[in-house]
């Protein structure tokens, strides 16, 4: 870790304003969203449906600008970057999990977990190396050649947790990544997530509408009239 990169926000919005155009309607999505995320801390995300919560998250990914506001990924302004710039970002620095695991049916849970390191360029040999690791760490050192079919639910989403840690992101977004899970896989699943923040230190922003599992996290935030609220 570079000396005072925690003391700087792992990813900071901005005064975020997003409108969407829908016929002769302008929708205000986020307006004037303000967020700090954290090295090592988790940050659960509740609000209603339709309040913006996507939008957010694929905002501070870098996956969507924002009509107005800055995202700031380990204190740098994103805005002015070329997409190939914003890609490399998300690709080193930016995990994503989400409600289904969008994992690729024709390859096993390692190759999966590969991937993203291939894409990085990484050598074969080690993308190997450290899928096999991640797998064992979640719990699925029996399930490395599984393809996802082969796999149950909380299995396949711990998979796609491993795949979005696989090149050691600075932040993790998860849209409610339990919701498909019954509750005692969820539990389970959270649990890898949790476990992941406090040895990894990444920061870690989650979507999720269990109040239960956002009470076990280090903070709440709520989304009203486009604006970051804290709970609590
Ligand atoms: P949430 O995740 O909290 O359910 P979203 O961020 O998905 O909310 O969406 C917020 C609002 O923005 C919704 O009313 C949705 O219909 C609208 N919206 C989202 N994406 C688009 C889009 N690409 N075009 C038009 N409207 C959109």
């Amino acid at each position: 870790m570079e000396q005072g990169a925690e003391d700087v926000p792992v990813v900071y919005l901005h005064d975020i304003k997003r409108q969407y155009t829908q016929g002769a309607e302008t929708l205000t999505i986020l307006d004037g969203a303000r967020l700090a995320l954290w090295a090592g801390q988790s940050v659960a995300l509740v609000a209603p449906s339709g309040a913006g919560k996507s939008t957010l998250l694929h905002i501070a990914g870098l996956l969507e600008t924002p009509d107005d506001g800055e995202v700031y990924v380990g204190g740098a302004p994103t805005s002015q970057l070329s997409d190939i710039e914003r890609t490399m970002i998300r690709r080193s620095d930016i995990g994503f999990v989400y409600q289904s695991h969008r994992l690729l049916p024709e390859f096993t849970a390692l190759e999966n977990v590969m991937l993203p390191q291939m894409i990085r360029g990484l050598k074969r040999a080690e993308t190997v190396k450290r899928a096999t690791e991640i797998l064992a760490y979640l719990g699925l050192g029996e399930r490395i050649k599984h393809r996802p079919s082969e796999l149950s639910g909380g299995e396949q989403q711990r998979v796609a947790i491993a795949r979005a840690v696989a090149n050691a992101p600075r932040v993790l977004f998860a849209d409610e990544p339990t919701g498909n899970l019954d509750p005692h896989t969820a539990d389970h699943v959270f649990g890898a997530l949790m476990q992941l923040v406090k040895a990894t230190r990444v920061a870690m922003l989650i979507v999720t509408h269990n109040m239960e599992l956002a009470g076990r996290m280090d903070r709440r935030v709520s989304l009203a009239e486009g604006k970051v609220v804290e709970l609590d």
